[in-house]
């Protein structure tokens, strides 16, 4: 397919120890139209089987993955530098319980669907089919590199579209993972492929006229796919960033919210689209709150090593984020409670578990995706004050409320501009399933997880019968 001399190679940095452990050949970006070639031959039969058909081969994937689980587990945490237990808790389990939910459910949703015809139309029936897109694009990202790539993969394969996906070029020994678990469940020919490679790979198969892209990853990228997308008018799904509020009433369970802001701050070393990354407190509870949090982090042990509670960043452009946005906090007179100035930061890649005071809003740290370790925390007085503070972002993602008043709990929920929001805990709408998941604003375009994330891979054809 292509002359030894063309082939790019990715190196593989392991994150947590700075050595290059492997080398993935690059995909040559003329080689796209025969991924095209290859799924649009495969289109036919795989969109022709009986959806119990697919699901079928779905249970052979889990199956390996349940069976190859350790060695799995053990590709995430060298590609990204999380600790083994994250690998398992948050990337790779879910996933196996993204492929159940849609095992169990996408016949019911996926099927022909009978809606009610009005009395006016004598003798006719009507249906939806969903009918699938053909060709879908998965593009991914690095930070949870299995289940954001798998999870679309195995909502459009359900739905009988074949599938390309482009991981993300930061963690390409997951991508090749994956493209092995694939094949060796047995796929069809062309109906799974993967491609190697960076931002011009990844921008060659946009332009390929995909059937579909879903895409996740920066807001910035986001744009570009869209722009891109809407010359050939393909539909996209955009799962971007997010710049989530937390926010602690007075008369929250304290011990739990600390734990969970610590947690939903720091796990992952803060590298989650959904993670606290801001954080609002009353006021009469403040202060009370910020010491027992300065102590549960810095209480937290960062490594390698399966004892660790957080592993390392993975991206190494990512510590100029987190660098500049605290720089910038601390010369307009902001306070380190815990962590370090970023000129005493170590070469390695883990970053100090940061949480920070006295921040303006218009800071970057309040404004901008840190995607790092780094939590500011903010005192307010009134309820409207924080809801009018968690919605003066450009981003709506996810949201966390705490306190044990249900109708404020209920109230505050239902004013924020969220994808999500959960209440008296962090992060875990994404373990359900069968609730939806996506953001408002520039968190992106689109939800999957649930039922619509099974049927934006299909478009719905309207049948009216008449039999006589
Ligand atoms: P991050 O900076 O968080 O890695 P990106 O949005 O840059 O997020 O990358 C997410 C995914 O998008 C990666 O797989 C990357 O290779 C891909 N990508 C980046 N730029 C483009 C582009 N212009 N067109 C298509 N894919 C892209």
């Amino acid at each position: 397919m292509h002359s030894v001399e063309e082939v790019q190679k990715l190196s593989v940095l392991a994150p947590a120890t700075g050595e290059i452990i492997a080398e993935i050949e690059e995909t040559p970006v003329h080689e796209v139209p025969f991924f095209y070639q290859e799924a649009r031959k495969a289109f036919g039969a795989w969109s022709s089987l009986a959806i119990s058909e697919r699901t079928g081969y779905l249970r052979k994937l889990k199956q390996l993955m349940v069976d190859e689980m350790d060695e799995i587990a053990k590709i995430i945490s060298d590609d990204t530098g999380k600790v083994l237990t994250e690998s398992i808790v948050a990337d790779i389990m879910p996933t196996l319980d993204a492929i159940d939910h849609i095992i169990k459910h996408a016949e019911k949703v996926l099927s022909r669907q009978k809606v009610k015809t009005p009395l006016l139309l004598i003798g006719k029936k009507s249906f939806i089919e969903y009918m699938p897109r053909g060709v879908v694009l998965v593009i991914s990202p690095w930070n949870y590199p299995l289940q954001l790539a798998m999870v679309p993969m195995i909502s459009a394969l359900a739905g009988g579209n074949s599938v390309i996906l482009k991981p993300s070029e930061v963690t390409p020994l997951v991508g090749k993972c994956i493209e092995d678990l694939f094949r060796r469940s047995g796929f069809p020919e062309g109906t799974v492929q993967v491609a190697h490679g960076g931002k011009e790979v990844g921008a060659a198969f946009t332009s390929g006229k995909p059937d579909y892209i879903f895409f996740t990853g920066s807001v910035r990228t986001g744009k570009i796919i869209q722009q891109q997308a809407a010359k050939d008018l393909i539909p996209t799904t955009l799962e971007l960033g997010g710049k989530d509020p937390m926010i602690v009433f007075e008369d929250a369970n304290l011990d739990r919210a600390v734990k969970a802001a610590a947690w939903g701050a720091f796990t992952n070393s803060g590298q989650v689209c959904m993670s606290a990354e801001r954080l609002y407190v009353e006021r009469s509870i403040y202060g009370k709150f910020l010491e027992k949090l300065k102590k549960e982090v810095n209480s937290l042990q960062q490594g390698n090593d399966i004892n660790s509670d957080v592993g390392s960043m993975t991206f190494p452009a990512q510590k100029d984020v987190v660098r500049e946005q605290l720089d910038e906090a601390l010369e307009r007179g902001a306070k380190l409670e815990t962590g370090l100035k970023p000129s005493d930061w170590k070469e390695d890649m883990f970053l100090p578990l940061t949480v920070i005071t006295e921040v303006e809003q218009d800071m970057k740290i309040i404004q901008e995706e840190s995607f790092g370790p780094l939590l500011p925390v903010v005192p307010f007085d009134r309820e409207e004050e924080a809801i009018a503070y968690a919605n003066g972002t450009v981003y709506g993602l996810n949201a966390s409320v705490w306190t044990q008043d249900k109708a404020k709990a209920r109230r505050v929920a239902s004013k924020l501009v969220s994808g999500a929001v959960v209440i008296n805990d962090v992060l875990i709408t994404v373990a359900n399933h069968g609730l939806p998941f996506g953001g408002t604003k520039e968190s992106g375009i689109g939800r999957y997880h649930s039922e619509a994330g099974l049927k934006i891979f299909c478009h719905e054809k309207a049948i009216m019968e008449d039999m006589g």
